[in-house]
């Protein structure tokens, strides 16, 4: 039915084709015209376009005109004329799909169309490549056409210093890898200068070997990690103090600080804190004589942990000490939770208490999934010569279309029927004998493993043989590139894992354009001579050329099936480019993971009926399709696995954005003053509410309470109490206004004298430190919610509901938080007579170190050392099937209770919320 329907209305990818075609003929036409214009003139056209770009035609209207020149210019500077093919790949990438380009058709050509034409809207077109070597060679090989036509290029790669990322960026065009942009994104949120940042608004990307970006690599995030900045004495320092601190046994005794079971936390009077800054003054913690200044606001977050540590946390009920570690006891079960620490630093607080060897720790301090990095680009397009068997998860992850782009010649290559063994030995035997005869035709042969491992163990027996050849196993881009490159020469044996040396044209009879130009580069020859060892260089090249045409061109042999199709259709690809002959052919035995898993019952009789001897093979269609099945089941298993990530990474996701925005809110914010202002008064409503309570009777309010709290923790004196009992008629509002009102005079007093523009800095680096820090402790507590969550002994819930909520509440938390340190520190403030420090992007004290950028390999699915990576359990039954001991570390809090996260509101108005 479908093919009827097709063939009368077209299908839809014929359909697309059309237009591409009717299209093609228009850039076809323009063409014609501008081999008469000099390349200044030609450049003239390509800029006389960007104005026109400029004064409001759409960059669709352009594209023929703009193609055309492209081609035009192409041909004059790189010595390559685009084909009608790639025209159409440029087309497709231009409309923001994913173009399936075969290997060799020339997609790094391809891609600068769609470039040069997106280029005219100034907003920056970055093309993403799988490593750095690629990225650099693309540059600098379309470097040619793109200053031909008076843009400019950048490569954006790991060792470049910040002026030179800073420089790169700034070009029409940015090469550069996945890793690399997807760090700089996440970097560029850490900072506390709006003036380092690199990255402008993403606008449009290109992603070459899409498939390996945005799927294979898509299934580990990107994470920035860190030691926490802080050193040890930090800890041991904070102890000390606290030792020394006096407890207020009641409400009105005196004493340093107040306890307070119930919401497990303690706040200090206003003694305590003279205390601190006086204890804390011996130290050279201590840098600028007042604990609350942007530099010192950790030691306040490190006094509070060790208090809690010797207050709250009791050894042999919350932990115990063994071996010189301290252990969570799990408060319901009393089991031991070896290996899980209470965050926040509150676990090398308890470490210091009990004089044990204090733990660095690594924190996560950012962190984003591919998914959600590419998510960001305005418009986003791909290539590779492998796209459709993803075309659902390009869909339905990314709003990308797969269009399959007609090779530029018939292709020819020769796909052999897997050949089937009972044992590896035999498979292995089979496939020397495979590659002997080709090295004795002076075929060339790749060789395509699916693990390193395998490689090796190949290349052993290879050179028992005697037979000379290489190993590439995807380690050392540029040097394997090389290697890759000859790949096509007469006889050559080339062994690789499947990432290995993509991106290199594997030409028959091999590439001599490195020698060709070195031969143009040689001073040393006169140009007789020169002309004369090139035409020499040639002709034996095309010796070669023809040798390995009569050899029968590349021949690609797998040793195993990948657990993706599209891995197999990969290498497969290597072979036959452009119209060249080749041949492919896949060895596997009944022993490789892939069959041993997922055989049929059908198979396996199959197999013992046949009573194969170990050299012989059968070539069964049942066989190809029992692997492709299991092939089928793995993809989606594994689609299953990224989309489970990706629905957790969304949460995180919202919730990053929103940090990010309100970062980079402060940041470029020209005034601070009335975002410092809400913060504060914003705060003060909410500790108001809790104290005062609106529509509650008088009686209950608890004035002296906070007065108190105002006093220590905001420094901030105020006669509440004596203003209540003197208006007693007055409405509730009135009192709520006097507080923040007076609270602000007494602020504004302090301020009064300081220098408005350090100061503005000042506001700036405070609030970005207090969010950042809250930040960091809330991703590890993601973290830490993530593991738990399949683990919890939430049955009956859907953990993916639970994860949101709860992780909505931390978050919730996390904003309260911010707002109530940032107020506290507000006002407590003691402004001394060295100028604030104005915002630069030296990092705060508490800044983590040794920054690692972690992007992991995951594993395959079949290799044998891993299982299958268990997927978060969806039902019930999984959940309650992975229950174990976790439980929630601190105890809840009671509902009208002052929250625990010292916002000033009640628990269940704050955390509590549901
Ligand atoms: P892909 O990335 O699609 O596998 P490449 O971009 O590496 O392919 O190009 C493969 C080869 O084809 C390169 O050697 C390149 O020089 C050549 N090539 C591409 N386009 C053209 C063209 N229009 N004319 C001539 N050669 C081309
Ligand atoms: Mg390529």
């Amino acid at each position: 039915m479908k093919n009827i329907l097709s063939r009368v209305f077209g299908s839809r990818k014929n359909r697309q084709l059309a237009t591409y075609r009717s299209r093609l003929a228009a850039v076809n036409t323009k063409t014609a015209s501008l081999s008469s214009l000099d390349d200044a003139q030609l450049r003239a056209a390509y800029q006389n376009m960007r104005q026109r770009g400029d004064n409001g035609e759409t960059l669709s209207s352009l594209l023929p005109e703009v193609f055309a020149v492209v081609r035009e210019a192409a041909s004059r500077s790189v010595g390559m004329r685009h084909f009608d093919a790639q025209l159409i790949g440029g087309m497709a990438l231009f409309e923001g799909n994913i173009a399936e380009m075969k290997t060799g058709e020339g997609k790094t050509l391809a891609a600068t169309l769609p470039v040069c034409l997106e280029a005219i809207a100034g907003k920056g077109v970055h093309v993403v490549t799988v490593n750095n070597y690629l990225a650099r060679r693309d540059a600098e090989w379309m470097g040619a056409l793109y200053r031909f036509l008076g843009l400019s290029v950048g490569i954006n790669v790991p060792e470049a210093s910040m002026e030179e990322k800073a420089a790169a960026y700034r070009c029409d065009i940015v090469y550069g890898t996945n890793n690399e942009f997807g760090f700089d994104y996440l970097r560029d949120n850490m900072r506390y200068d709006p003036n380092t940042r690199l990255q402008q608004a993403l606008h449009y990307a290109i992603v070459d070997e899409v498939d390996s970006i945005l799927i294979d690599e898509a299934r580990t995030p990107l994470i920035i990690s860190g030691e926490a900045g802080d050193n040890i004495t930090v800890y041991k320092s904070a102890n000390h103090v606290a030792a020394q601190f006096i407890r207020c046994e009641n409400s009105d005794a005196p004493g340093d600080f107040i306890v307070d079971e119930k919401a497990r936390d303690i706040h200090l009077t206003e003694d305590g804190f003279t205390r601190a800054e006086s204890l804390f003054g011996e130290t050279d913690l201590l840098k600028s004589g007042s604990l609350y200044d942007p530099s010192n606001l950790s030691l306040m977050h490190h006094l509070n942990a060790a208090l809690k540590a010797r207050h709250l946390y009791v050894r042999d009920r919350d932990y115990v000490v063994q071996e010189g570690q301290v252990i969570i006891v799990d408060e319901f079960t009393g089991r031991l939770m070896p290996g899980r620490r209470w965050g926040d630093n509150q676990h090398q607080a308890i470490e210091a208490k009990e004089g044990l060897a204090i733990q660095k720790e690594n924190q996560t301090l950012a962190s984003i999934s591919f998914q959600n990095y590419f998510r960001l680009y305005k418009k986003l397009a791909g290539m590779t010569g492998t796209a459709l068997t993803e075309a659902e998860e390009f869909r339905f992850i990314y709003g990308l279309e797969v269009v399959e782009i007609p090779t530029h010649k018939k292709m020819i290559r020769h796909d052999e029927l897997d050949r089937v063994y009972r044992t590896t030995a035999g498979k292995y035997r089979s496939v020397l004998t495979d590659i002997r005869a080709c090295a004795e035709r002076g075929q060339p042969v790749l060789v395509g493993t699916t693990a390193i491992e395998d490689s090796e163990k190949l290349s052993q027996l290879l050179h028992q043989e005697k037979l000379p050849h290489e190993v590439l196993n995807a380690k050392q881009h540029e040097r394997e590139a090389h290697i890759v490159a000859q790949a096509g020469r007469a006889g050559a044996i080339t062994i690789a894992t499947n990432m290995a040396g993509r991106g290199t044209d594997i030409v028959l009879g091999g590439n001599i354009e490195e020698e060709r130009l070195a031969l143009e580069h040689d001073e040393s020859l006169s140009d007789d001579e020169r002309k004369e060892k090139t035409v020499k260089l040639q002709t034996a090249w095309k010796e070669q050329h023809e040798q390995v045409l009569k050899a029968g061109g590349l021949k690609i042999i797998g040793t195993e099936r990948h657990e993706s199709r599209r891995i197999d259709n990969q290498l497969r690809g290597r072979a036959g480019r452009q119209g060249d002959p080749g041949a492919s052919t896949f060895y596997l035995s009944f022993e490789d993971s892939l069959l041993r898993i997922f055989a049929t019952k059908r198979v396996s009789s199959l197999m013992e009926k046949l009573n194969l001897d170990e050299d012989e093979a059968i070539e069964a269609r049942m066989v190809s399709r029992t692997i492709e099945n299991a092939q089928h089941k793995v993809e989606s298993h594994n689609f299953d696995i990224r989309k489970q990530l990706l629905e957790y990474d969304d949460i995180a996701n919202e919730q990053r954005r929103m940090i990010y925005e309100q970062r980079e809110h402060i940041l470029t914010a020209t005034d601070m003053v009335p975002i410092a202002a809400d913060l504060r008064t914003e705060n003060l409503r909410q500790v108001i509410d809790v104290h005062l309570p609106p529509e509650t009777p008088e009686e209950e309010w608890r004035a002296t309470d906070l007065e108190k709290l105002l006093a220590g923790d905001y420094r901030l004196q105020l006669p509440i109490a004596k203003w209540l009992s003197n208006d007693e008629d007055k409405p509730r509002e009135h009192f709520v206004e006097l507080i923040i009102n007076e609270a602000e005079a007494l602020y504004a007093q302090k301020i009064a004298h300081t220098d408005v523009d350090s100061f503005n800095g000042f506001l700036r680096s405070l609030t970005l430190n207090i969010i950042d820090e809250h930040w960091r402790a809330h991703l590890s507590a993601l973290d830490g919610l993530r593991l738990s969550i399949g683990l919890r002994g939430m049955a009956q819930k859907n953990p993916k509901q639970e994860y949101k909520r709860e992780a909505f509440e931390m978050f919730e938390h996390l904003l309260t938080g911010v707002q109530s340190m940032a107020a506290r520190v507000m006002y407590a403030l003691t402004v001394r007579d060295k100028p604030f420090e104005s915002t630069d992007d030296t990092p705060p004290p508490a800044t983590p170190r040794n920054l690692q950028y972690r992007h992991d390999d995951t594993p395959a699915v079949t290799t044998e050392t891993s299982p299958p990576p268990p997927a978060i359990p969806e039902t019930e039954e999984e959940t309650k099937a992975q229950i174990t001991t976790f439980r929630r570390m601190e105890p809840k809090a009671r509902r009208n209770d002052p929250c625990t996260c010292g916002s000033g509101k009640k628990y269940k108005q704050c955390c509590g919320k549901l």
